[in-house]
C-alpha cells in the first residue's frame, strides 16, 4: 500500500477533569457484618457484599462521600492507578494479573502502572479469598486475589472494578426490574450480599453480562437459585469471562474518558467520548490499521454521534 494512503491515526485518550461529580461514589454505602468465609485473619478487612472489603469500625462510614473515592486524572487525560503485585505469585499467575490490569488500557483511560513512589496504590496480594475495597481509599489498599481460586482474568477485572468505584450489578438501584432475589434460598447470614444500593448507574442499562454480576446460585443454601432474571428467567447471568461493553461504558462515563482521533491526511482531529465509541464498536476500533478500516468503523460512529 502506498505510504500516501497509509493511515496515521493516533488514538489519544484523555479525560476532562471534574465532569462527573461523585454521585456514583457517594452513593456507595457499605455496612453490615462479615462474610463468614473471609475476614478471619487479624489484619484482614471485613468483607461485605461477598467480596467488598471495609475496614473494621468503618461500617457506617461511607468511604465515597467525597470526591476522594475516584482515582486522580492527570493532565494528559489518563487516570493512573499505581499497583504493586506481591511476590507470592508464580510468573504465570503474575502474568494473568498483569493481563487483567492492562486490559483496562485498551478501552478506557484507566492506566494501571507499577508503583514507584505514589502515595495511593492498589496492593495486590494473595489473602483469603477475592476481595477489594470500593473506590480509592488512600495509601496502599489491598486487593486480594487468592492464588487458589481468584487468579482468573474476569476476577482480576471484577476486583479492580471495585477498586475503581463500582459495585455489583445485582445491587443496582434498578435491579428489581431485572432480577428477583429469592431470599428463601440464601444462606442464613448472607442476605446482606443482596441488599440494594442507591447507585448512580451512569445512564447505562442493567447488564446480565456484566463482569460485576453474580451468578444465579450465589450464596445459595439449597442449590436453588438466589437470583432469577425477570421477565425471562432463562437468561444467563453472571457468566461473563471479561468486562462487558457496559462495564467499559461505565468506566468511561465515571471517569469521563475521551478519545481523540487524529487523522493526519486531512489534519482532521475528531473527538469522541470513549463511552460512545465503546457503545458502538470499541472491540473493533483497536484493530484499525488502514484508511479503509478506519472509515468502515468510523461511519457508524458518525451517524450515532450525529457528526
Ligand atoms: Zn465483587
Amino acid at each position: 500500500m502506498s505510504p500516501l494512503f497509509m493511515l496515521t491515526i493516533t488514538f489519544t485518550v484523555f479525560c476532562i477533569v471534574h465532569c462527573y461529580p461523585s454521585e456514583a461514589s457517594s452513593d456507595i454505602t457499605v455496612e453490615e457484618e462479615e462474610n463468614q468465609s473471609f475476614g478471619q485473619e487479624l489484619d484482614e478487612p471485613t468483607v461485605m457484599f461477598g467480596d467488598i472489603a471495609v475496614e473494621t469500625g468503618l461500617q457506617n462510614a461511607d468511604p465515597c462521600t467525597s470526591r476522594g473515592c475516584k482515582w486522580v486524572k492527570y493532565s494528559d487525560g489518563n487516570v493512573y492507578v499505581p499497583y504493586v503485585i506481591s511476590n507470592q505469585y508464580s510468573s504465570r499467575e503474575r502474568s494473568t494479573i498483569e493481563r487483567g490490569l492492562q486490559s483496562f488500557a485498551a478501552s478506557t483511560c484507566i492506566r494501571f502502572t507499577r508503583r514507584t513512589r505514589q502515595r495511593d496504590f492498589v496492593n495486590i496480594q494473595s489473602r483469603s479469598g477475592c476481595y477489594s475495597f470500593v473506590g480509592r481509599r488512600g495509601n496502599g489498599q489491598v486487593v486480594s486475589l487468592a492464588r487458589r481460586g481468584c487468579v482468573y482474568h474476569q476476577i482480576v477485572q471484577h476486583e479492580l472494578l471495585h477498586a475503581l468505584g463500582f459495585n455489583h450489578e445485582q445491587t443496582r438501584s434498578d435491579r428489581d426490574q431485572h432480577v428477583r432475589i429469592l431470599y428463601q434460598n440464601v444462606i442464613q447470614g448472607q442476605q446482606h450480599n443482596f441488599r440494594k444500593i442507591a447507585t448512580n448507574n451512569l445512564g447505562t442499562p442493567y447488564d446480565y453480562n456484566s463482569v460485576m454480576h453474580y451468578g444465579r446460585y450465589a450464596f445459595s443454601r439449597n442449590r436453588q437459585p438466589t437470583i432469577v432474571p425477570i421477565p425471562n428467567s432463562n437468561v444467563a447471568i453472571g457468566r461473563a469471562t471479561q468486562m462487558s461493553r457496559n462495564d467499559i461504558l461505565r468506566i468511561n462515563r465515571l471517569y469521563r474518558c475521551l478519545i481523540v482521533i487524529k487523522r493526519s491526511l486531512k489534519n482532521l482531529d475528531m473527538e469522541f467520548f470513549l463511552d460512545d465509541v465503546a457503545a458502538v464498536c470499541w472491540d473493533s476500533i483497536n484493530s484499525i490499521s488502514s484508511l479503509d478500516d478506519a472509515w468502515s468503523y468510523f461511519n457508524p460512529l458518525r451517524s450515532v454521534l450525529k457528526l
